[in-house]
């Protein structure tokens, strides 16, 4: 619904609608709930749940070897930190532009966040990175490629090289999106998405951990809460892997549940149509900001394919009430 007001034509719906969920997730939805089995662990002989093939899709879909389905982001970020064997008092280089979940799963491992300036193209600052890291002598960094903004990935991998940084990427804004035809995600040891309400995908809420390697899947599995039901993930290593950690990793129950991953399913498999749908939007939007005095819309290099499903620009050198008066006339 659109108003008039002052002869201008005004944008009234709400800002945030969500579309629904795709008639095939409420069908699969309502078959888990005739079921009762919305344990992810909780199948019959034989079957596959839900959740482990959705974790069997994903990984495929980012081309990782393995995916773990987590309750939330910040719980897979959580999962990855410890995986990645942080210990209380470590210092986790992260870019200051972020969400509060990702300060807050560095703070939840016991580690303390050191916080990395970012350029005005909103992506980390390469110096200060190594600046930072060669001062605190960190060995993590937790690179959020927030609002999905991707920095020059390959710069950031030359650098956790010469640094020694065991890198982790949240890709809460970046599922679907890809750095010179690479997915984002798949230049970290592990990644995390996130499958709440705002973000590409709609489960309410809800966490995908990727990686290729064998040690760290198998100890995620189990700090999400697989208790001795790990031969029931599709997405797994070899069953002798688990045998080594079986003993001392503890279980923070972190666990996906059927239903999201009913839900989510479809939405995978709808993803890069809405991907191009959010990127048609966006340079509709970004054509007509570029006209407009006193914005800067972030340079995007070419081999960023990123899915903008949310815009950012900068207003410079206005005063209060030019500001004011610009989102006034936003609507
Ligand atoms: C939403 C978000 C998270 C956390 O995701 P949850 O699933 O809500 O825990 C982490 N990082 C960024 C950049 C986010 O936007």
């Amino acid at each position: 619904m659109s108003k008039h007001r002052a002869g201008k034509l005004v944008f009234t719906k709400e800002f945030t609608k969500q579309e629904s969920i795709p008639e095939e997730g409420i069908h699969r939805a309502e078959s888990v709930l005739r079921s009762g089995r919305l344990h992810r662990y909780n199948t019959t002989d034989g079957e596959t749940s839900e959740t482990a093939l959705l974790e069997k899709e994903f990984a495929a879909f980012v081309g990782s070897k393995y995916c773990l389905a987590c309750a939330s982001c910040g719980g897979a970020l959580y999962i990855a930190l410890k995986t990645a064997g942080v210990e209380t008092g470590d210092s986790i280089l992260t870019n200051a532009y972020t969400l509060a979940p990702v300060p807050g799963a560095i703070v939840n491992a016991g580690a303390k966040p050191i916080f990395v300036e970012i350029t005005e193209n909103y992506t980390i600052d390469f110096e200060d990175l190594e600046k930072k890291a060669r001062a605190s002598g960190a060995k993590f960094l937790l690179l959020s490629h927030m609002r999905g903004h991707m920095a020059d990935i390959d710069r950031i991998c030359d650098i956790c090289q010469r640094c020694g940084l065991f890198l982790i990427e949240d890709c809460a804004h970046t599922m679907g999106a890809m750095w010179d035809r690479r997915p984002s995600g798949s230049f970290g040891n592990i990644a995390c998405y996130s499958t709440q309400t705002y973000k590409h995908m709609n489960s309410g809420e809800g966490g995908l951990l990727i990686t290729d390697d064998d040690t760290v899947i198998a100890k995620a599995i189990f700090y999400s809460g697989s208790y001795m039901l790990y031969d029931r993930h599709v997405s797994r290593p070899p069953m002798e892997v688990f045998e080594r950690y079986k003993k001392i990793v503890p279980n923070f129950s972190m666990r996906m549940d059927n239903l999201r991953a009913a839900i989510l399913r479809p939405q995978l498999r709808d993803l890069q149509r809405q991907c191009d749908r959010w990127n048609r939007r966006y340079k509709v939007l970004e054509k007509a900001l570029k006209k407009i005095d006193n914005v800067r819309i972030p340079n995007r290099p070419a081999k960023e394919h990123f899915v903008g499903n949310s815009i950012q620009f900068s207003l410079e050198g206005a005063t209060r009430d030019q500001i004011k008066g610009f989102l006034a006339e936003c609507g």
